[in-house]
């Protein structure tokens, strides 16, 4: 179920990114977006249309790519053309630093072949050309139809900007901490570039702002005072989260906090991946963390407990693992032909003290037998008991008779 009611929203203009008869809506009340970014290099085509099927498939909404070289740029024109060809209509986001004045006016169809620019205004230029390397992007976007992300960073700041904001702070009679003018600044850049784009003709309802640091408090402090000051769509991310954990516990933290707030339009999760972990991850989390807070539903929701002296074996574990591999692996197909799957609740539970009430209250729950009980599990489905299952192939049973549930009960 997806929460409407009691749910604050901070009021956003609607932005469209779109790439054909595909359209994503980021803001104005949307359901809120999730974004992710490849790690290969761009101008390495087969790699990066390989990446962004896989981002696309786990369900990123919207895909950015490293725009930074004129191969790079060169190579989005054919990585949008497999795509294309591959029946994947994803928009893309290309990420430019110093140079995207250069790449989107040398390499034209790279404009063309994006739905969204991110510019950081920290990494435009110095001084004139500052301003005249942002106007160039601008006019790009304006001519292309594409949307913008003024994606401002706590690592490159426009140092210009914070000299003179740290200056008048000092010339204050009581003046403010320093880590406070940091803020203000960051701040300060995204909704001064903001406004100079609006100035520039790119109407508000193509601007995007974002204003990342890496540490939580701070984080929330921003995009409340980006959500007072102004109402353009707002995308949220921690930047360089971290690894593993550490990673995923700070964005979900930061997020969740924001989002329960009403503040946030789009969201990208920056893990660093663990060596071998997929890179889909970050998706799965940015969707987990939506779904935790019933934003939005992606997958069936797998109720488990954790597990203690009465489970009777590993294959407890196992089952819990499995089922939602299993899920996690049907949903892109059940979307199409049964999207109220999505909302489903499965139950697989260690023994009989909470197993049979946890399964019953499911859609479909499973209740393994503890140590020393007798060795079936009962399946219920919607609180009636239908099968008791035995025997080592037990979790393709239990799927198979997720899968009958699934389509008898949201065909639509
Ligand atoms: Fe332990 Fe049973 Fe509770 Fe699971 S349901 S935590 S196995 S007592």
């Amino acid at each position: 179920t997806i929460r409407t009611e009691g749910l604050r929203r901070h009021p956003t203009h609607a932005v469209e990114v779109k790439w054909k008869d595909h359209t994503v809506t980021i803001g104005g009340g949307r359901p809120v977006v999730v974004q992710s970014m490849t790690n290969t290099s761009t101008a390495d085509t087969e790699k990066t249309v390989e990446q962004v099927l896989a981002l696309a498939r786990a369900g990123s909404e919207l895909v950015r790519l490293t725009v930074n070289t004129p191969e790079a740029a060169r190579a989005v024109v054919e990585i949008r053309e497999k795509l294309d060809r591959a029946g994947c209509f994803v928009p893309l986001v290309g990420d430019f630093h110093y140079n995207g004045h250069k790449l989107l006016t040398e390499v034209p169809e790279c404009a063309a072949a994006l739905s969204k620019y991110r510019i950081n205004p920290g990494n435009v230029g110095k001084g004139d050309r500052a301003a005249e390397n942002f106007a160039v992007m601008i006019e790009t976007a304006k001519r292309y139809g594409a949307a913008v992300r003024i994606g401002v960073n706590g690592g490159s700041l426009d140092q210009e900007l914070l000299a003179r904001m740290m200056d008048e702070n000092n010339a204050r009679p009581e003046p403010a901490d320093p880590s406070e003018v940091l803020l203000e600044a960051l701040v300060e850049s995204a909704l001064s570039s903001a406004k100079g784009a609006e100035a520039l003709g790119l109407p508000a309802n193509r601007i995007v702002l974002s204003c990342k640091v890496s540490t939580v408090p701070e984080l929330l402090r921003l995009y409340r005072m980006l959500a007072k000051r102004s109402s353009y769509a707002l995308h949220l991310g921690l930047t360089e989260a971290g690894i593993g954990s550490k990673g995923i516990v700070a964005s979900s933290t930061a997020l969740g906090v924001l989002l329960e707030e009403g503040i946030g339009d789009t969201i990208r999760v920056s893990l660093t991946p663990a060596p071998g972990a997929a890179r889909t991850e970050e998706v799965v989390v940015a969707q987990e963390i939506l779904q935790s807070l019933g934003l939005r539903s992606f997958l069936p929701t797998v109720t488990s407990c954790p597990g203690c002296g009465r489970t009777s074996s590993e294959f407890f574990q196992e089952l819990a693992a499995s089922t939602q591999s299993f899920l996690r692996e049907r949903m892109p197909e059940w979307r199409t032909a049964y999207p109220g799957a999505a909302g489903m609740k499965v139950a697989v539970m260690g023994c009989v003290v909470n197993g049979p009430g946890e399964s019953r209250q499911a859609d479909i729950g499973i209740s393994l037998p503890g140590a020393g009980e007798s060795p079936v599990a009962p399946v219920y489905i919607r609180g009636v008991k239908v099968a008791s299952l035995k025997g080592s192939d037990m979790a393709e049973r239990f799927q198979a008779m997720i899968e009958e549930f699934v389509r008898t009960t949201y065909a639509q």
